[in-house]
């Protein structure tokens, strides 16, 4: 694939942490495609391996973790930036996580935004002064330049007073506030591939509503693409273009954001989706309470190692001797639309059977 259709392509990576109750696979396989000026939502519940796999992207895994194996290959344009040394396709697994290049990706090629502003900057600096620090790093300006670009981004996330909040600490800031001043951060050097990591989870829904428009509309003026990371599939359905369902490190569904709402494959998804609570499941029209639909069970113990698909103690669709036994491959069920469940792999007329009986 080239670097014209794609920005990075994650290829098998495996990210591992090694602990002295033993090891976790945080992330265990997984494969995505980052497409220029489109939105790659990656959703799955707590604990699936969605933010150690963009903390992978941006070589900040903490440790005991690490990057085992695997590709992360990031596509860059030449650009007018202290980067531009860099040569066009870089595998970032090859990085060491504090090198020039690294640096020179992060925070200027590729940004993140966390789920908690606070995480993000730090509480005895003012906002402008953290804002031009990541201007000054990648970028040849002088201080006055970067305050007004600072002050320049502030507005651009429609900050009110931007050249007086330039001045201001990040407590003195609401929390939507601040989650849009650790945006404009991020965006302060134009990143080709923005990171998103639940941005919105802790968030009053007006304010979430606000903070994702803004979104989507700094992605059409910067032709960015975007990861975002959530658990919640309405924030989804409103971001994404291309959706991968994670389980236990593993994308186990991925397809366009039509195909995973009218046509989930995967169990897991299928459960995923039937969890969106709906006015007419919390309460019946009598006023009777209802109760709303969960998963089966618990995401297991990340030690343990589950002998053939990792998600067959919780699903409906379970076939002893097959689902408990062997590892389901990646399948291409329909066009564009990969699935990891022995459901699809047999004869097509079999898993047609299959189907149907599912639904
Ligand atoms: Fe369920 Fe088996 Fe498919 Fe796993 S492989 S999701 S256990 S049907």
């Amino acid at each position: 694939m080239s670097g014209n259709e794609v920005i990075a392509e994650v290829k098998n990576l495996r990210t591992y942490f090694h602990v002295p109750e033993g090891v976790v696979r945080a992330v265990d396989g997984v494969d995505l495609v980052i497409k220029p000026g489109r939105t790659l939502g990656v959703v799955g519940e707590s604990g699936c391996g969605k933010s150690v796999t963009a903390l992978s992207l941006m070589r900040l895994v903490p440790s005991p973790g690490r990057i085992e194996g695997g590709e992360i290959i990031y596509y860059q344009s030449v650009r007018e930036t202290s980067a531009s040394s860099l040569s066009d396709i870089i595998d970032i697994t090859r990085l060491k996580p504090n090198s020039r290049e690294i640096r020179a990706i992060r925070g200027n090629h590729i940004s993140m935004v966390f789920q908690e502003p606070m995480a993000a900057m730090l509480p005895v600096r003012t906002v402008g002064s953290q804002i031009m620090e990541a201007i000054t790093l990648h970028q040849n300006v002088s201080h006055q330049e970067a305050r007004e670009r600072a002050i320049e981004m502030l507005a651009r996330v429609n900050l009110p007073n931007p050249d007086r909040i330039v001045d201001n600490y990040p407590f003195q800031l609401s929390g939507g506030m601040r989650q849009r001043a650790v945006i404009a951060m991020a965006l302060s050097c134009n990143p080709h591939l923005l990171i998103a990591d639940e941005p919105t989870t802790a968030l009053d829904v007006t304010t979430e509503a606000q903070i994702l428009d803004l979104m989507r509309k700094l992605q059409a003026d910067y032709n960015m693409a975007i990861m975002f990371i959530t658990h919640n599939l309405g924030v989804i359905a409103e971001m994404a273009d291309e959706v991968a369902v994670m389980y236990l490190g593993k994308v186990v569904e991925q397809t366009d954001i039509r195909s995973i709402f009218i046509n989930p494959l995967h169990p897991y998804t299928q459960a995923l989706l039937r969890s969106i609570p709906q006015l007419d499941d919390v309460m019946t029209r009598s006023g009777e309470r209802r109760q709303l639909h969960t998963i089966k069970g618990m995401v297991p113990d990340p030690y343990t190692v589950l002998k053939g698909c990792p998600f067959h103690p919780r699903c409906p669709h379970f076939m002893s001797e097959v689902c408990d036994q062997v590892v389901p491959e990646v399948i291409e069920a329909e066009p564009d639309h990969i699935v990891r469940c022995h459901l699809y792999a047999p004869s097509p007329e079999e898993a047609q059977t299959r189907k149907e009986a599912m639904l």
